[in-house]
């Protein structure tokens, strides 16, 4: 299932974070957590299938060191993190000492996407957030395995 790596880095007994469950329908919702762990980072997080075609429904999410872009063509690294359960997207508060992401959770943004397109190395969307609004797409690079880019781009 799509959140093993989720479960397998927890012990749901000494952290506050939801438990792994996978859901069959997306609302569409995204969240940024902004995440004061050992380094700041904020997480990039869609509520979305866990792969094309899959019927698992999760939290495909990013660790961006620099936090989203807002300027038009400002571009960030984003680094693919393990699927995580639905249920985050609500969460906020502290995951304990010696636990993984040991530190503080803030909801830093959350609202509502529109998926514009979506392959295995790009999701395009338009972001209706507080802060994120418009459209940005995610670039899977050739950098290293794990490594995309989020850029804002300009209305068509
Ligand atoms: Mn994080």
């Amino acid at each position: 299932m799509a959140l093993e790596k989720y479960k397998s880095k927890r012990q749901f007994t000494k952290t506050p974070e939801p438990r792994a469950k996978v859901l069959k329908k997306s609302f569409g919702r995204f969240v940024v957590h902004e995440h004061h762990a050992r380094n700041l980072h904020w997480d990039f997080r869609l509520e979305m299938e866990s792969g094309i075609g899959s019927q698992e429904v999760v939290l495909k999410s990013w660790a961006v060191p620099k936090g989203p872009p807002l300027k038009f063509g400002e571009k960030r690294l984003a680094v693919a993190v393990e699927d995580h359960p639905v249920d985050y997207i609500n969460f906020h508060g502290k995951i304990p000492e010696g636990e993984y992401g040991a530190g503080t959770v803030k909801i830093w943004d959350k609202g509502k996407f529109e998926l514009l397109n979506r392959t295995t190395k790009e999701i395009e969307i338009i972001l209706h957030g507080n802060k994120l609004r418009g459209r940005y797409v995610l670039v899977k690079t050739g950098f290293s395995k794990n490594s995309w880019l989020m850029m804002r781009l300009k209305e068509k």
